[in-house]
């Protein structure tokens, strides 16, 4: 909308609700007593921010409320504790989603490391090595938690049992690492 200063309270603009040459489309300023109201002199389109703001976006103004809500951080007076629930509910959704994003992708490549490392180990001591046993139960239960997690970011399974899965990565991701340092002092011992 074009808005330009009629007087120093008022704008006027053509209207966005019915066809019109002449600006009929009225903007009352907050220093005006109308405050922060819009009027129509063409159609009688009235109301105040919230009625405007839902009419142009085709919204019942609940929801105008709700997006404007969210837009500004919550920081509108009218909002109702339900939607304030919701606004914030969506927040956390995306927090977690992030989340388990960041997860996925650091553990994808852990994963491959672990691999790499299962394979040279192999070739290097042959396949009886009881440390490459171990590794090989390892790599079966990360890619069970990579699935997880991966089902998780698809919608397929709760949040609860996803912080779980979560929590379980980082605590094997943890031991495997103090394993792998053990693992190379000890070669590292056998070198001196
Ligand atoms: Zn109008």
């Amino acid at each position: 909308m074009q808005l330009k200063k009629n007087g120093r309270r008022t704008y006027n603009c053509l209207c966005p609700f019915h066809s019109e040459n002449t600006p009929s489309f009225t903007i009352y300023s907050q220093d005006d007593p109308q405050n922060d109201r819009f009027h129509c002199f063409g159609c009688g389109a009235d109301g105040d921010q919230i009625n405007l703001y839902a009419m142009l976006n085709h919204l019942e103004n609940g929801q105008a409320i709700a997006h404007l809500a969210h837009r500004i951080g919550l920081k509108g007076k009218k909002i109702t504790r339900k939607q304030q629930l919701e606004v914030s509910r969506r927040q956390k959704d995306r927090q977690l989603e992030k989340l388990f994003k960041d997860e996925c992708n650091s553990l994808f490549r852990f994963f491959c490391d672990l691999r790499k490392h299962v394979k040279e180990r192999a070739e290097f001591y042959g396949e009886e090595d009881s440390l490459l046993v171990y590794y090989r139960q390892k790599e079966t239960y990360y890619d069970y938690l990579l699935d997880g997690l991966l089902e998780g970011l698809n919608g397929e399974t709760q949040y609860d049992d996803l912080i779980e899965v979560y929590k379980i990565s980082k605590e094997v991701r943890k031991e495997w690492n103090i394993l792998l340092a053990e693992h190379v002092q000890t070669y590292l011992d056998s070198m001196e």
